[in-house]
């Protein structure tokens, strides 16, 4: 058995980072940015008003209450030449830009509509400055707004979108071609026959990768025929820029996804000091096209939990490097067993499925989920987090101990 620590950073070593690609504003969300982006315009462009009311000179307004002669009106996205002059008032809506003249906005709720809205009373005096925005006030042009490595979550788009970006280079989503492999498995629906059972790793992992910001590419279940898989595998190659497999990577006789990788690609097969999870494969395989270039393989567990497990603490972390992340990894919290988490020692690591909830003392307490068989994915399914039960005798109730957040 090898350390989980050398699984991943052998994994995270061959799983380079994709090339920039220049990418349309619609479809930046969610990706990492490839290149710095300065602001070429201000936001916003124009003195503004921040409120609906009345645009005034703020002197007038001194010694409120006060009354002044509305000469004008002006809607967002309008413009007005009138002038405010000394005694007047132009009625403006937020984001309206300011007449020239006024450097205040009265709100409405401070005023008063008088003579069918030819004066209005201002109920409050105002300082010069209120309620107006100025130009450049959240973005000003020339300004370095994001530098490479920046996640584009909605709200960067946003900023993007209000500066006029329409595209920009940023690291693609990886493109992962999910397979599973065995006789036993049916996913069509149909009657089990003796032997059979439902599939359901594909289904997950396809959510998983999702999940994890890659695009997915379903490439079914595979017989364990090595002719049938090697088809699969290299046209996966030849069109994905990883692979995800689950099942057959263990010591079993008709474990198929071995004996292929083992002839046409470049594998490490590990057995790691964790459960579940404990077998593992990486390696890299041809692409066929004439850089010889070459991409990741995943040959996860078939074992549903080990499966998930396996692909929580490898795959992930590499997909969302090849993806340009730095945060790579989930989070984790130091959360107290609610109940003994118990174990024996066995040299390994044993990452137990928890439920986790913020108690009132602000801490995340977790108990198990009951089933910790590896084929027992109904129970993994109520899961929060992973504990992090180091190798011992686990931890007694009111413990501290790592748990890996899958959710909250
Ligand atoms: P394997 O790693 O192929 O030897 O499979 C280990 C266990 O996981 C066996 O009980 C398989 O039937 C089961 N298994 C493998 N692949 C899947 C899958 N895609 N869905 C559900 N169970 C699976
Ligand atoms: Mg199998």
């Amino acid at each position: 058995m090898i350390p989980e620590s050398e699984a991943r950073e052998h994994v995270l070593a061959h799983c380079s980072v994709l090339s920039p690609v220049r990418t349309p504003l619609a479809e930046l969300t969610g990706l990492v940015l490839a290149e710095p982006v300065v602001a070429g315009e201000d936001v916003p462009p124009f003195v503004n008003s921040a409120v609906d009311g009345y645009a005034v000179r703020a002197a007038d307004a001194a010694d409120a209450p006060v009354e002044l002669v509305v000469v004008g009106e002006v809607a967002a996205g309008a413009s007005t030449e009138r002038e405010v002059g000394p005694g007047e008032a132009i009625r403006i809506m937020t984001g309206a830009p300011m007449p020239a003249g006024a450097d205040a906005s009265v709100m409405v709720e401070d005023t008063e509509r008088l003579d069918g809205g030819n004066r209005v009373r201002i109920g409050r005096s105002i300082e010069p400055g209120v309620a107006v925005r100025l130009a450049g006030d959240d973005v000003r042009a020339g300004t370095e707004l994001f530098v490479p490595g920046t996640v584009i979550t909605p709200a960067v788009a946003g900023v993007l979108a209000s500066v006029n970006v329409r595209r920009a280079f940023a690291i693609p989503r990886p493109r992962v071609a999910v397979l599973s492999t065995g006789d036993e498995l049916v996913d069509d629906g149909s009657p089990l026959q003796p032997g059979q059972i439902r599939e359901s790793n594909k289904t997950m992992l396809i959510g998983l990768v999702a999940a994890a910001g890659c695009d997915t590419v379903d490439f079914g279940v595979v017989r364990d025929d090595e002719a049938a898989l090697e088809t699969v595998l290299r046209e996966a190659a030849r069109t994905c820029d990883a692979v995800v497999t689950s099942g057959g990577v263990s010591m079993g006789d008709y474990d198929v996804v071995k004996a292929v990788l083992s002839r046409i690609a470049e594998m490490r097969w590990m057995q790691i000091a964790i459960k579940p999870a404990k077998p593992f494969a990486f390696g890299l395989l041809a692409t066929g096209a004439a850089d010889g270039g070459s991409i990741p393989v995943f040959g996860l567990p078939g074992n549903p939990v080990s499966s998930l497990v396996s692909f929580e603490l490898f795959a992930r972390p590499a997909l969302r490097q090849m993806a340009g992340h730095k945060a790579i990894d989930r989070p984790t919290l130091v959360a107290v067993a609610a109940a003994p988490l118990s174990r024996r020692p066995d040299g390994k690591t044993h990452y137990v499925r928890v439920r986790g909830e913020f108690a009132g003392d602000g801490r995340y307490h977790v108990t198990s989920v009951g089933g910790q068989g590896s084929h027992q994915l109904a129970a993994t399914a109520t899961a929060q987090a992973l504990a992090v039960l180091l190798d011992g005798d686990g931890v007694a109730a009111g413990g501290d101990v790592t748990a890996i957040v899958l959710s909250l």
